[in-house]
């Protein structure tokens, strides 16, 4: 079941990820796919402000793995765009997806099997410049009830 939420700008991405933050607790997953340049580290970034993350929060290609203390809670913020799935099992991420923290992965669809039971999958689309559809597929009835809560739109069929 997918839902869908359409935004016209940077800042409603933004305010998008200061709701899910304020949702968020003690593991919390949510595994981000979309193309490059779809926004993924902008919605990271957002989420981290809204935890209260001090700093920057930069994207994490280059390091996998980034931990950030100071927020409401741990912000782990993984990039797993490098890693064949053999390499990303080696790491290993239940520490993080079962950690104190909450854990945003980008490009989480290529570790799908490595992610946990319940987690919120949100794909971004590039729909114009400065516009993006973003879809969420809540696994878990704790994510479903989030989206309704959210009000987001249901897709049919998907
Ligand atoms: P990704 O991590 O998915 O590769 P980035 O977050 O690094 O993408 O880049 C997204 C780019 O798109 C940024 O330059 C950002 O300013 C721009 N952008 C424009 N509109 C939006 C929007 N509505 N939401 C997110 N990013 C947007
Ligand atoms: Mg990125």
């Amino acid at each position: 079941m997918w839902y869908v939420r359409e935004v016209n700008s940077e800042a409603d991405t933004a305010a998008f990820a200061a709701e899910l933050a304020g949702r968020a607790g003690t593991g919390t997953v949510l595994a981000l796919d979309g193309d490059l340049g779809a926004g993924k580290t902008r919605f990271a970034q957002a989420f981290a402000a809204a935890l209260g993350v001090p700093g920057v929060v930069n994207s994490p290609t280059f390091t996998i793995i980034k931990e950030y203390e100071g927020g409401r809670l741990p912000f782990y913020h993984m990039d797993v765009y490098r890693l064949s799935l053999p390499e990303a099992d080696e790491l290993g991420l239940d520490e993080y997806f079962h950690g104190e923290g909450v854990t945003l992965v980008e490009w989480a669809s290529l570790i799908e099997p490595l992610l946990p039971a319940e987690r919120l999958h949100l794909l971004l689309e590039y729909t114009g410049p400065t516009s993006r559809r973003l879809r969420c597929r809540p696994v878990g009835e704790q994510y479903a009830a989030w989206c309704r809560e959210m009000g987001l739109a249901p897709e049919e069929d998907t």
